[in-house]
């Protein structure tokens, strides 16, 4: 059985690679430069000290998805220079534990949530609107007829400043309909921007399997955790309630 240390010394680095390879293709492949795309590593179930070995990679974004996870990683990862975002569901009843410790939040999906993270902060925060593209009941975000009038709204309270929007797509390998959500993210995004919120820039989309569709259709942040720390142990339902088990 190969130790946890060992692995992390030689597959992440690994995998990153690997990354970097697919990520640059479908750069090239949409006539994007490299630079136009960040990586954030999404860290859920994994460990700090393989999360470190991440970012001592060179990588500086990382996810969580709950903020009992966010809380317990916060100093482990203390000393180490990244950006933390947060990517989960987000209760309001958790609002105090996580925002001090991150940068960005990227699951705004509706007002109350937004006006009650702005009045507990004491300082500028960017967040993200997130959208149901895929219209799954599984999936939170709002939906995108109402994503526009969100936006406006969140950015015109107190400390919010909205940076742009992230979307789940379809689970699907079926390329069509999950670039459709995608594309529905950007067609939102641009509307955004040019009519109300100029620096909505960021589309949060694409994940492990289908990052490729995502970088083509104008993805700015792709969201990856398995190609990057192997498969989890925890099953995603335990983060996206509703959703399939295993
Ligand atoms: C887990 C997760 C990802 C990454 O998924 P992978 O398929 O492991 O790359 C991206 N975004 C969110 C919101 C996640 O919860």
């Amino acid at each position: 059985m190969a130790s946890e240390a060992g692995d992390a010394d030689t597959a992440i680095p690994q995998r990153l690679e690997e990354l970097e390879e697919r990520i640059s293709a479908a750069c090239a492949g949409s006539g994007r430069g490299r630079q136009e795309v960040d990586l954030l590593l999404a860290t859920k179930t994994v460990p700090a000290e393989r999360i470190r070995v991440a970012l001592a990679a060179g990588y500086t974004l990382i996810g969580e998805n709950r903020v009992q996870e966010v809380v317990s990683k916060a100093d482990a990862l203390a000393d180490i220079p990244h950006q933390s975002h947060f990517i989960g569901h987000l209760q309001r009843n958790k609002i105090n534990q996580v925002l001090p410790l991150v940068d960005v939040v990227q699951s705004i999906d509706r007002l109350d949530l937004a006006v009650a993270v702005s009045k507990r902060l004491d300082r500028d925060l960017d967040v993200l609107i997130q959208v149901n593209t895929s219209g799954e009941e599984s999936k939170f975000g709002v939906d995108p007829l109402d994503a526009i009038g969100l936006a406006e709204q969140v950015d015109s309270l107190e400390n919010l400043r909205v940076a742009g929007f992230m979307t789940i797509g379809l689970f699907s390998t079926d390329e069509v309909p999950v670039r459709r959500c995608y594309e529905r993210l950007r067609v939102l995004r641009d509307e955004v921007v040019s009519s109300s919120v100029p620096d909505a820039q960021i589309l949060s989309m694409g994940m492990s399997g289908d990052l490729e569709w995502a970088i083509s259709e104008g993805a700015t942040m792709i969201r990856v955790g398995s190609a990057v720390f192997g498969s989890r142990p925890t099953s995603d339902a335990y983060y996206w309630p509703g959703s399939a088990p295993g």
